[in-house]
C-alpha cells in the first residue's frame, strides 16, 4: 500500500528530518523554521507529521486529521525538500514520538532521523512517553521561538536523563550516549502560533501572510475555526 511523504527513497541513506505537530494550522513559523534546519543540518527531505489526536492539545479548537493534513499538504507543496507525511494518521488514536520513531526506524533503517522541535515543545518533552528512550532513535534539533525564553540546552534536558549526555566542545550541543546529538538551532523569529490564527479567524480577521496563501483558501474554502466573516 502507498504511504504519503516518506516512501520514496527508503532504501537510501538519507538524512530526514521529522517535523511532528498538531498543524492546526501549518504557519510560516513552522515552515521557515524547517527550511533553516534544512539548510543549517544539510538535511535531504523533512517530513511534517501531523498528529492524529495530539496528546497534548486536548480540548483545543482541533480541524478534522484529514484537513490538518491536507493544509501541511498545501503549505509543503512547490518545495523538493518538504513532504507530508501521514503516518500518524494511518496509526489512528494518540499520537506519541516514541511510536513513530520506533516505525520510521524500522521502514527505514538506513536513514538517519532528526527530530525538530521548538524550545517551547523542547522543554515539556519529559511529560512524553518513553522520553528517555527517544534520544536512543534521534538526533533533536531544537529551534527557539518568539515568546520562549532562551535557556541553556543542558537546563532545557529532563534531569533524569542529564546523566546519559554529554556537551559538545561550542556549547551547543550535546551529545547522547547512543551517538545521538541535541542541538539548538537559532531561527529567524516569527511570533506566530496555530492559537493565534484560531483566534483572528474566529474574530473574522485576516490571516494572510501568517500561513501559505493556499492554506488560507482551504481555510476559508471549508470554514474551518468557525470563521464569520471573509478576510483572508
Ligand atoms: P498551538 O498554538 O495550537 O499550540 P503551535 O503554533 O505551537 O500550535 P504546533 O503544531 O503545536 O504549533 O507546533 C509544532 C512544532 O512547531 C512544535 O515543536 C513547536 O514548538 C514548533 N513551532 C510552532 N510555532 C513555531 C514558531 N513560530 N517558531 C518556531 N517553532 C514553532
Amino acid at each position: 500500500m502507498k504511504r504519503a511523504g516518506e516512501c520514496k527513497g527508503g532504501d537510501q541513506t538519507l538524512r530526514v528530518g521529522l517535523f511532528g505537530g498538531s498543524f492546526n494550522p501549518i504557519h510560516m513559523g513552522h515552515l521557515r523554521a524547517a527550511e533553516e534546519v534544512r539548510e543549517a543540518q544539510g538535511l535531504d527531505r523533512i517530513l511534517f507529521i501531523p498528529a492524529a489526536l495530539p496528546p497534548h492539545k486536548r480540548g483545543h479548537q482541533l480541524a478534522t486529521p484529514q484537513q490538518r493534513l491536507e493544509m501541511v499538504r498545501l503549505a509543503v507543496a512547490g518545495n523538493p525538500f518538504f513532504r507530508a507525511s501521514d503516518i500518524e494518521l494511518r496509526r489512528g488514536g494518540r499520537s506519541y514520538s516514541i511510536d513513530t520513531l520506533r516505525e520510521l526506524r524500522q521502514r527505514f533503517p538506513r536513514w538517519q532521523l532528526y527530530f525538530i522541535l521548538g524550545t517551547d515543545a523542547f522543554s515539556e518533552i519529559h511529560t512524553w512517553k518513553e522520553f528517555e528512550s527517544l534520544f536512543e532513535l534521534a538526533h533533536f534539533v531544537v529551534v527557539s521561538r518568539p515568546g520562549t525564553p532562551v535557556v541553556p540546552l543542558p537546563r532545557l534536558l529532563p534531569v533524569v536523563t542529564r546523566r546519559a549526555f554529554w556537551y559538545a566542545a561550542n556549547g551547543l550541543e550535546l551529545i547522547h550516549r547512543s551517538g545521538h546529538r541535541v542541538i539548538f538551532q537559532p531561527v529567524t523569529g516569527f511570533d506566530v502560533s496555530a492559537t493565534a490564527i484560531r483566534r483572528k479567524l474566529q474574530h473574522g480577521h485576516s490571516i494572510r501572510y501568517l500561513v501559505p496563501a493556499s492554506v488560507g483558501r482551504y481555510i476559508d474554502r471549508h470554514q474551518i475555526y468557525r470563521r464569520r466573516s471573509g478576510a483572508s
